[in-house]
């Protein structure tokens, strides 16, 4: 099990390393550059980050798109350019990347693109030595931006996700959820929850996104 936090740092970090510590799991967090840059709260918190030993940190470009992906995938080379103005700021140097609003994968032996006008940006962030992470499973948020629906839901969805063999690499899980829907207390208790279940059963280990399957190899 990958536990992966997008878009940090953001409202919400502080309680993601809580709850974390409060389980002793560890996780990646796909930063953004330009959040580290919004206030003096996000530095502060990219250090806590970044000194945290259960964490490891990665690279989910700097502008994040400005949030408008169609156009933004339509550029590959300013896609690339924009991964590496993160790297080089962040210190990101193993360029284990996510890219922002596609769920796209560039690893040794997984190719997957969920939206086709962005096969070429993605190829080229291969190309560039980046090795691109999607994820298998979204804790999504509610109309409030808090973790939607209960932790029983989600901890249902990983069994489903492995009994229908769905994971991209067998029996290795990517989860994604964003540290800033963890800012109420009903979203930080069910990520509790889910962790808290998760390890009760016995059946999972937790790992950084480094020690995926192959992800360390050198691309082809
Ligand atoms: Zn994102």
């Amino acid at each position: 099990m990958y536990l992966t936090f997008d878009d940090g740092p953001n409202r919400g970090t502080e309680n993601l390393l809580r709850i974390l510590h409060k389980r002793n799991v560890c996780a990646t967090a796909f930063l953004v550059g330009k959040h580290v840059y919004g206030s003096k709260k996000q530095q502060q918190d990219l250090e806590l980050l970044r000194k945290d030993q259960l964490i490891e940190l990665a690279n989910h470009s700097f502008t994040h798109a400005h949030n408008r992906y169609t156009d933004f995938y339509k550029n590959p080379a300013a896609v690339v350019h924009d991964f590496d103005t993160a790297k080089d700021s962040l210190r990101l140097y193993d360029r284990i990347a996510r890219t922002p609003g596609r769920n796209i994968w560039r690893l040794n032996n997984i190719t997957v693109t969920d939206l086709k006008s962005s096969k070429d940006a993605a190829d080229q962030l291969k190309q560039a030595g980046y090795k691109v992470v999607g994820w298998d499973l979204e804790w999504k948020p509610n109309n409030t931006m808090a973790l939607k629906g209960k932790h029983e839901e989600m901890l249902k969805k990983v069994d489903s996700i492995f009994f229908n063999d769905l994971e991209k690499t067998s029996r290795h899980l990517v989860f994604l959820t964003h540290d800033q829907y963890l800012t109420d207390s009903d979203s930080v208790n069910e990520l509790d929850l889910f962790i808290e279940k998760l390890q009760k059963s016995n059946r999972f280990v937790f790992r950084k996104i480094s020690e995926y399957p192959k992800i360390n190899e050198v691309l082809n």
